[in-house]
């Protein structure tokens, strides 16, 4: 019976870096110790980052594979994030799902790594997955928060996108308090882009968007 009720949830897939971590503070921070650059976050405004660094695609390679190594309590959470993720969960199934080809063999620190910032699995998400470079929309979730603008090229699945400097130009809708409009933007399979600020905008669309899930 409960497995019933279950089935019936919404599913929900959350992209844990860049949506519930800044990781690339770090990634700029070990990037500008490697080639003394000075880059900064907010200069990281193109998914291909080396297009704008002006560099090799295999040194941005190389400064992801160095995060294997570093110290990842002091990659900063998205403010709030697992406040947020704590009162999502009980009304959905949702997921972390997270691609760690760039930085492989990272899962446990990952899951280190929420635990260290109060995200437990349990009460704050059900699974911790590694997509292993498949496509996230390929999983199938109602749901996606991500950061990843190639997502947005996909219709399956609506998306929340998380603003970040790297994802300015993916044409999508800007949060707004009126019902209303959400309602009739998801009616539009075309308008299933959603820009959230930050968790807080996450939290409202999603209750927005579903009711609860229940
Ligand atoms: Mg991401």
């Amino acid at each position: 019976m409960k497995k019933k009720r279950e089935g019936k949830k919404m599913k929900i897939a959350v992209d844990f870096d860049g949506v519930l971590m800044r990781t690339n503070e770090a990634l700029i921070e070990v990037f500008n110790n490697k080639y003394g650059s000075d880059l900064k976050y907010n200069d990281i405004t193109s998914w291909k980052m080396w297009e704008i660094f002006n560099c090799k695609e295999e040194e941005v390679l190389s400064a992801f594979l160095e995060l294997v190594d570093y110290d990842w309590a002091k990659i900063p959470m998205e403010p709030k994030a697992n406040y947020f993720l704590g009162k999502m969960h009980p009304l959905c199934h949702l997921d972390i799902l997270t691609d760690r080809t760039f930085i492989p063999n990272t899962l446990e620190k990952v899951e280190n790594k929420l635990k260290l910032e109060g995200i437990m699995k349990g009460t704050h998400y059900r699974n911790l997955i590694d997509t292993k470079g498949v496509d996230k929309k390929e999983f199938g979730y109602d749901l996606y928060v991500d950061d990843n603008p190639e997502m947005a090229k996909s219709e399956k699945g609506t998306l929340i996108l998380f603003d970040q400097p790297w994802n300015k130009e993916v044409k999508s809708k800007e949060f707004n308090d009126n019902l209303k409009i959400l309602e009739e933007m998801l009616a539009c399979p075309e308008n299933k882009v959603f820009r959230a600020k930050n968790w807080s905008q996450v939290y409202e669309y999603f209750l927005k968007f579903f009711g609860g899930c229940v």
